[in-house]
């Protein structure tokens, strides 16, 4: 079969590679659809290193049908419409233990260190399978829709972190698909006013169709002012960093309301560093979370709400390419133009 398999940075071989065959408690998944990621931009330009392996198909944000079933699985049959939570974690370490199975100390990601989505075929292991990982979707929602929900399954565990009370303002601070998402969550939970900050127009435009109250273009206009105006001069009750610029870390800290909520939802740029004024969390009692991969918990919620379309997936896949075309999906993905780009096998 085709496979896109990642050598090292800036080398992701289209290949053919043998087709996976299900052993006992496995399944094979014929991908319908694989989208790409910012963390498949990162990982192919060497900015992300860990927990990445060499010679592994890449791709985590997939769907499609399962095409084999093998011995003692239950649950699945051929010809059904699957999606997978590609973080597979032990669920017997500390954190595991405790609930917080999205920081498992041992946990395996697919499309990092196991074979991912940009492939006609793949295998999901065993220890997926019997966790729950892979999920069976209804018939009637498109793969490129369904493989969605890795993403949005991510920020709906940033939601439960940073928490959206009804009638809150929220600030977004980017609006690539991880802002989209933010800002769809917020609406769905109650929020009075969502703001958006975002340079490019079309994005702000975008964000404004998928009912953001304000658009702000940060380089001509001045955010802070802006934010004051629309909250009485108090700031935001939220604000979620979706960018990984260092400086939005300050910017978020200062916009945001005495006892705001800040998440750093984003991995920042190069070594993560960002100068704060610490004094704000401490004088003004912010509250800063992060957030990183999501649980099965939020994996099935993410489904839920884009099998119900409750969640705006359908507009947000702007680029399609076959596999054979894999890097250069990955390429149109990391030039910022579209939103999503798939890679329909
Ligand atoms: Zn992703
Ligand atoms: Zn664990």
């Amino acid at each position: 079969m085709l496979a896109a398999v990642f050598r090292e940075p800036g080398n992701l071989e289209v290949t053919e590679v043998p087709t996976p065959e299900a052993g006992p408690g496995e399944v094979i998944v014929k991908v319908g659809a694989n989208t790409v990621c910012g963390t498949d931009v990162r990982i192919m330009k060497g900015e992300k290193t860990r927990g990445i392996g060499r010679d592994v198909i890449l791709g985590h944000e997939l769907a499609g049908h399962v095409a084999e079933v093998g011995r003692d699985v239950r649950g699945y049959r051929a010809g059904s419409p699957v999606v997978l939570a590609p973080a597979i974690s032990c669920l017997r370490c500390h954190y595991c233990r405790r609930g917080m199975e999205n920081l498992c100390l041992n946990k395996r990601i697919v499309g990092n260190v196991v074979d991912g989505g940009l492939a006609e075929y793949l295998r999901v292991p065993a220890e997926a399978v019997s966790a729950g990982n892979l999920f069976v979707a209804n018939e009637n929602v498109p793969s490129e829709h369904l493989a969605l929900a890795e993403p949005l399954s991510c920020c709906i565990n940033g939601l439960s972190n940073y928490r959206v009370e009804v009638d809150d303002t929220v600030l977004i601070l980017g609006a690539g698909p991880i802002g989209l998402f933010h800002l769809q969550l917020a609406l769905l939970s109650g929020a009075g006013k969502v703001i958006v900050s975002n340079p490019s127009e079309a994005r702000r435009r975008f964000a404004g169709e998928l009912g953001a109250h304000v658009l702000v273009d940060p380089t001509t206009e001045d955010l802070s002012e802006v934010v004051r105006g629309h909250t009485d001069g108090f700031g935001v009750d939220v604000a979620v960093i979706c960018i990984g610029l260092p400086a939005l870390v300050n910017d978020a800290l200062r916009l945001a309301r005495k006892g705001g909520r800040i998440n750093v939802f984003a991995g920042l740029a190069g070594a993560g560093w960002s100068e704060v004024e610490a004094n704000l969390i401490h004088y003004n009692e912010l509250v800063v979370t992060g957030a990183s991969d999501s649980k099965r918990e939020n994996y099935s919620t993410a489904l839920r709400l884009i099998e119900s379309g409750r969640i705006a997936v359908e507009r947000m896949i702007t680029h399609r390419f076959p596999l054979s075309q894999a890097v250069r999906a990955i390429d149109e993905s990391a030039g910022g133009e579209g939103i999503k780009v798939a890679v329909l096998p």
